[in-house]
């Protein structure tokens, strides 16, 4: 129906199955010498497809791949003397390879955030197998930010929903209730 439409080339051609038990991998950047390397020691949660314009994303993909995991559970295993935030205001310290512009993790430092604790990571930096795979898509009309044509946002999310990848314009509606669900303890609406 809609073939034409690439989303990202990690579930273009079929979004693989996560492997149960599966444990983690090493993310590398795509510098051939000095690589930066990133272990992540457990697998990943709430993989998806996001098209925001501060996301990480392989040359000429629309959508970037993201997912979250524990922050202690990543760590800098080589070459991080390469590292640099690339945007400090942002929510999310995106640290990136100043030589190939690859995003090893992004942290949020801010401790009051519904997210604090999380990292975000692209599992594509990884040669494992086995990685939770992505079940949503982000910040969908974002991409025109990046220069999708706005005609064309019908056959993406068309592209989208029939790959299993319900389309959002934020995020999806579990975490935009954690979301709300911090902000509303925070402010001592909800008391539990
Ligand atoms: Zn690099
Ligand atoms: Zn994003």
């Amino acid at each position: 129906m809609s073939e034409a439409v690439k989303i990202h080339p990690a579930v273009d051609a079929g979004i693989p199955p996560a492997q149960p038990g599966f444990a983690g991998g090493t993310l590398s950047c795509r510098c051939a010498t000095d690589t930066v390397t990133v272990d992540v020691g457990a697998q990943v949660a709430h993989n998806h497809v996001c098209g925001c314009t501060k996301c990480w994303k392989p040359d000429g993909s629309l959508f970037s791949q993201v997912a979250v995991v524990a922050r202690d559970k990543v760590t800098v295993t080589a070459n991080g003397d390469k590292l640099a935030v690339v945007d400090p205001d942002a929510t999310i310290q995106r640290h990136a390879c100043t030589v190939c512009g690859v995003h090893l993790y992004g942290r949020i430092e801010n401790k009051d955030h519904a997210f604090y604790g999380l990292d975000f990571v692209h599992p594509e930096l990884s040669p494992q197998q086995g990685w939770a795979p992505p079940t949503f898509a982000a910040f969908v009309s974002s991409i025109i930010e990046s220069g999708a044509r706005p005609e064309r946002m019908g056959a993406v999310r068309a592209r989208l929903q029939e790959m299993g990848l319900p389309p959002y314009d934020v995020l999806s509606p579990p975490l935009m209730d954690a979301i709300s669900t911090h902000i509303a303890r925070q402010r001592g609406v909800l008391k539990d």
